[in-house]
């Protein structure tokens, strides 16, 4: 069925396997995250068997389905407080930066009769989640006191909102602080969880600081990239995924639209080059299922021109092949497009062992 995207299994458990043997160079085991293809557990089993130590997703919805997975879970995002009997049944950790939905959690963990575990998330200036430096002692100070909850790490995480770029010393004071507030309230820590794939070039250039014990990956494992610059790192797969689309309209037509020019169908106005005759081509596929901005055609002589929510436009003149309706075309996708792809019930799912 198309469109499709196919998911080549191998390639990723090769990946996984990579980032596991450089981490463990350093003492830092891999979680693998799963949350940008929505918890599917024939994708999970390829990082299990390429040597994830952990499975980490920010939904429950996702996590409910990695049950087969004899390996600890964790929720990524930190939890609503209307979740939290869902979270301690289906999470063995979780991130947090409240101390109200702590106590939730507590609470539903007593009830299970159970002690959930909590990674702090420490916020080293991106924005995101966390909890501010200077407020540290007092939050841990009120969360160790909380019945049902145990204080199992520390944890940051960069690049998401802010942009900042981790680095030794960002990753430094994580360790500090981690290692003063184990101290101060006896706590037994399990990990220092050094953030996503933008922490990965610090293994390579050797400068991670030596006690963050885990980083939580998920781009870095499917896509081959590093986040922290965007670049394709050489030594992984860049093409684990590959989307499929089918050609529903081929022709020469103008490169400029003809009459007077208004919002399209986002409310943007567009602006064209005029680059005379153009073949071009239609693919069943759109922004209910991609974003057009992040296709990657793999022939490279075909350019994306753009897209609404039903239909991308590509523009096939100076291509070699004689594409013709009927037709597919590939492509790579980038991180957002891929989360949209595998998130989308109109694309299929294919695996290719
Ligand atoms: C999504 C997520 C990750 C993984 O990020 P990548 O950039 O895909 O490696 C790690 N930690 C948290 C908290 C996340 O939400």
């Amino acid at each position: 069925m198309n469109p499709r995207i196919e998911v080549d299994l191998t390639k990723l458990t090769e990946n996984v396997s990579i980032a596991v043997r450089q981490c463990a160079a350093y003492n830092i085991h891999v979680m693998g995250v799963t949350k940008c293809f929505c918890g599917n557990p024939e994708i999970a089993r390829a990082m299990v068997d390429g040597g994830a130590r952990m499975l980490g997703d920010s939904r429950l919805h996702n996590l409910a389905k990695l049950g087969e997975f004899n390996l600890a879970k964790v929720l990524l995002r930190i939890p609503m407080i209307s979740e939290a009997e869902q979270v301690v049944e289906l999470a063995d950790y979780s991130l947090n930066s409240e101390l109200e939905t702590l106590r939730a959690l507590g609470k539903a963990a007593l009830r299970r009769g159970c002690i959930h575990q909590a990674i702090l998330m420490l916020d080293l200036g991106d924005l995101r989640e966390g909890i501010w430096k200077s407020d540290m002692q007092e939050f841990v100070l009120k969360a160790s006191e909380i019945e049902g909850i145990s204080i199992k790490g520390f944890g940051t995480n960069l690049s998401c909102y802010g942009g900042v770029i981790p680095e030794e010393e960002n990753l430094q004071q994580l360790v500090n602080i981690s290692r003063e507030m184990e101290t101060k309230f006896g706590l037994s820590l399990e990990f220092i969880s050094g953030g996503n794939s933008s922490s990965y070039y610090l293994l390579e250039k050797g400068t991670i600081p030596e006690g963050i014990n885990q980083l939580r990956l998920g781009e870095l494992l499917l896509l081959g990239r590093e986040t922290a610059f965007g670049d394709y790192l050489p030594e992984f797969h860049q093409d684990v995924f590959q989307l499929k689309g089918e050609l529903v309209e081929v022709k020469w037509k103008p490169s400029v639209p003809e009459g007077r020019i208004g919002m399209d169908a986002f409310g943007n106005v567009p602006v064209y080059e005029d680059r005379g005759m153009m073949k071009r081509g239609i693919v069943a596929l759109g922004r209910q299922d991609i974003n057009p901005e992040g296709l990657m055609p793999v022939e490279s002589t075909i350019e994306v021109l753009g897209g609404s929510s039903d239909h991308t436009i590509l523009d096939l003149t100076q291509s070699e092949q004689d594409y013709r309706v009927g037709d597919t075309v590939a492509f790579q996708v980038d991180y957002g497009c891929l989360l949209k792809a595998m998130t989308s019930p109109y694309v299929d799912k294919v695996m290719i062992l």
